[in-house]
């Protein structure tokens, strides 16, 4: 365990049905440090959305979950709070049209991006577009929500955790291009559940963060260390080993760390600089 690195887990969820804090103590125990907490999508919390105000609901149910850890344990935890790409799909799978979903959805970012104004949260995520495949027009009103998470975060100075499929090289192209028309500085842009083509990223100048399993770490390394590290914990007591377990960042950092995969410089870089940076946070001990 190397004592002084902080150590950062960029992307978590925690429930109160969950194992909620007792995760994050776990990961605290593992040697973890700091957690990037973001909520889960509204319906996991018991909403049924009718109105944009619904949204309050799990924004204040992660800021809660966060204010409680930093209470009860040494970790310091950030809130990242936003509307979830699937609502999309699950609330016209409800009934509802896609046109009604999609206003509800655009006025929940707008909310989130109130809260954010008001300091309650870091950034605005994780936002985008649908894992799975679906229709042109889900797609397009995604994009279009994209766009409008993109020019919130431009127009009051935040950052956005965006949730897409996985990505290819051109796709990271194609964002890079969409996030220039939006005119957010594209280092705001933290591209959750990442492929490890670090190199892409870097030169397109998009954040990965990278899900912390041995032979992505490893991949992502070889071409430069300008990347964060997550499990994506799902906290979900149906489906208690999905993703990976709350411990993964901290073992796995030293796991790299004892394998000389990489040296302090380059977990100084990932662990604090990189999340002061993307965030406007400080990562201190
Ligand atoms: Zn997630």
């Amino acid at each position: 365990m190397n004592e002084e690195l902080p150590i950062l887990d960029n992307h978590m969820h925690l429930r109160g049905n969950g194992k909620g804090i007792k995760a994050a103590k776990e990961f605290s125990k593992a040697g973890g440090t700091h957690i990037v907490l973001v909520n889960l999508p509204s319906w996991t919390y018991g909403v049924n959305l009718t109105d944009p105000s619904n949204y309050k609901k799990p924004f204040d149910k992660c800021i809660a979950m966060s204010k409680e850890i930093d209470k009860k344990t040494d970790l310091n935890t950030y809130p990242v709070i936003g509307v979830h790409p699937a609502e999309l799909t699950k609330w016209t799978e409800e009934g509802k049209s896609l046109e009604e979903t999609f206003e509800l959805m655009k006025k929940g970012l707008n909310l989130a991006s109130e809260y954010i104004k008001e300091k309650k949260a870091i950034a605005l995520g994780e936002i985008g577009r649908p894992h799975y495949p679906v229709s042109k027009e889900v797609m397009e009103l995604s994009h279009e929500l994209i766009r409008h998470s993109f020019r919130l975060a431009n127009d009051n100075g935040f950052s956005v955790q965006l949730h897409t499929e996985s990505m290819t090289k051109e796709d990271v192209i194609k964002l890079s291009k969409m996030i220039n028309e939006s005119g957010l500085d594209k280092s705001k842009v933290i591209k959750h559940f990442s492929n490890p083509i670090i190199d892409v990223y870097t030169q397109e100048g998009i954040l990965p963060s990278i899900i912390s399993k041995k032979e992505n770490l490893k991949e992502a390394i070889k071409k430069g260390s300008r990347f964060l590290m997550e499990t994506d914990y799902l906290d979900d007591p149906q489906r208690p080993g999905a993703v990976l377990g709350p411990k993964n960042v901290p073992k796995k950092t030293n796991w790299l760390l004892n394998q000389k995969i990489v040296n302090k410089e380059d977990l100084i870089n990932i662990h604090k600089t990189i999340p002061e940076e993307a965030y406007g946070i400080k990562v201190n001990l």
